[in-house]
């Protein structure tokens, strides 16, 4: 079949990839080139062991304290406030217990598959050098916060998830010297992989893509129309049309998927890092701040120190010092870090209120294949994202239950 994939990031570029290598004829779109994204600067993590999504019960009581913290997790322009109150409901609604449990097995699910869709990768491309096989530490700041996640860790224990949990700084200091004594505790999930940089991760697998005949083409797509048979798309370069359509602009899938009749809360959480230079800190793992919503990765042979949550919309200018803010909360956790020279970046991550993708046909239209919404999990669940859109576009029943992901469940 002829197919175009709107959207070069990493789940768009991870699709093209397994569609060519069934055999289609493949076009990819983007109106900026490879990895333009949320996929060029993100904290490089396969983080399979992040099945909670955000929407945790009781999250509704916590999260307005930290919108009084000028450097906390989560912070909302007051230009964006009323734009982003339908979104916040619907994140409300995803936190209430039933609904937080079944996300919960939805994105065990997914991520168990996208675990062995990555093996299954991997060696078929030969990337092992590409990552990074060091777990992840995830630190808090004395015994109560310790407590207060024990639900998290029961939970990943039932969905098959290993762990050691750690319960002296002497613990934490011999997987990862340097941090501040004030973590007590952590959870260090060994088999949290890291790619040795996102943006050359998607830049290779566009490569195995164009050596297996995929097309990639700078242009943007402006219209999409289809129909169960066919699909075309337009824009200022100009006009095609397709057997199928995958629709993968991550944040920016929004203006598209309203010309299919759908109107989905797909909002964008906008995040922040510093990437250091080389010697910045000799880190061993990836070390996730759970309470203070930021992460420390290797990228490349520098360090990168970012997160945070920022309900700002796609048209809002970056606020950098967010990026500022979390580098010198940083330094203050590991006294070690050297905070000069670093660059900032910002960027939108595609976020449903369940944190669950849509991974879905549109029906009546069954022409397009939907892939967004990935929120802060794009990376981690690209490889399995990749071969249920190839089922879907196939007619293939896929390798586990889609329904949680369809576009309609809002
Ligand atoms: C600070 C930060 C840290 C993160 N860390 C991690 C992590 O460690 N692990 C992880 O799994 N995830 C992480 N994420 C999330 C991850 O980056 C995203 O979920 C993922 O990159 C989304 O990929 P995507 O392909 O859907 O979207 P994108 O990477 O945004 O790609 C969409 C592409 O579509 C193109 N496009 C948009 N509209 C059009 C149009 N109309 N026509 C043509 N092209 C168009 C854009 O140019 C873009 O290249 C992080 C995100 C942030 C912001």
């Amino acid at each position: 079949m002829r197919i175009g994939v709107i959207g070069a990031g990493v789940v768009g570029v991870s699709a093209a990839l397994a569609l060519a290598g069934r055999g289609h004829e493949v076009t990819v779109f983007d109106r900026e080139g490879v990895a333009a994204g949320a996929s060029r600067g993100n904290a490089g993590a396969f983080a399979f062991s992040e099945i909670i999504p955000l929407a945790t019960p009781g999250i509704m009581r916590k999260a307005p304290l930290w919108l009084f913290d000028p450097g906390g997790p989560l912070s909302i322009p007051p230009a964006y406030a009323l734009r982003i109150a339908p979104w916040l409901a619907a994140f409300w609604r995803a936190s209430l217990p039933g609904r937080y449990r079944a996300a919960v097995a939805a994105q065990s699910a997914l991520m168990a598959h996208s675990a062995a869709a990555l093996e299954r990768l991997v060696a078929a491309h030969g990337l092992e050098d590409m990552l990074r096989r060091q777990g992840q530490l995830q630190l808090y700041e004395g015994e109560g916060e310790f407590r207060r996640s024990e639900r998290e860790w029961r939970e990943r224990r039932e969905a098959g998830i290993r762990f050691e949990l750690l319960e002296s700084p002497g613990a934490i200091a011999e997987i990862q010297p340097g941090i501040a004594p004030r973590f007590t505790h952590a959870g260090y999930t060994p088999d949290w992989i890291n790619v040795i940089d996102p943006a050359l991760w998607v830049e290779t697998l566009a490569e195995a893509f164009v050596r297996r005949g995929g097309r990639i083409e700078r242009a943007e797509i402006r219209a999409l129309a289809a129909s169960s048979g066919h699909a075309r798309l337009a824009g200022p370069q100009g006009e095609w049309r397709f057997d199928r359509v995958v629709l993968a602009a991550g944040a920016h899938s929004g203006a598209l998927v309203r010309q299919l009749g759908l109107r989905l809360p797909l909002e964008t959480e906008r995040g922040y890092n510093t990437t250091l230079p080389a010697g910045a800190f000799d880190l061993r793992t990836h070390v996730t701040f759970s309470g203070h919503g930021f992460v420390v990765s290797r990228v490349g042979e520098g360090i990168r120190v970012g997160g945070g949550v920022e309900l700002g919309g796609l048209k809002l200018p970056p606020r950098m010092a967010r990026a500022q803010a979390l580098l010198t909360r940083a330094a203050a956790f590991l006294p070690g870090l050297k905070t000069q020279g670093g660059t900032q970046w910002m960027g939108f991550r595609p976020s449903m209120p369940d944190s669950l993708p849509v991974i879905s046909t549109v029906p009546g239209r069954e022409a397009v294949a939907l892939a967004f919404g990935h929120g802060h999990l794009g990376l981690t669940q690209s490889a399995g994202t990749a071969e249920l859109v190839a089922d879907i576009v196939d007619n293939r029943p896929p390798a586990i239950d889609i329904t949680p992901y369809r576009a309609s469940r809002f």
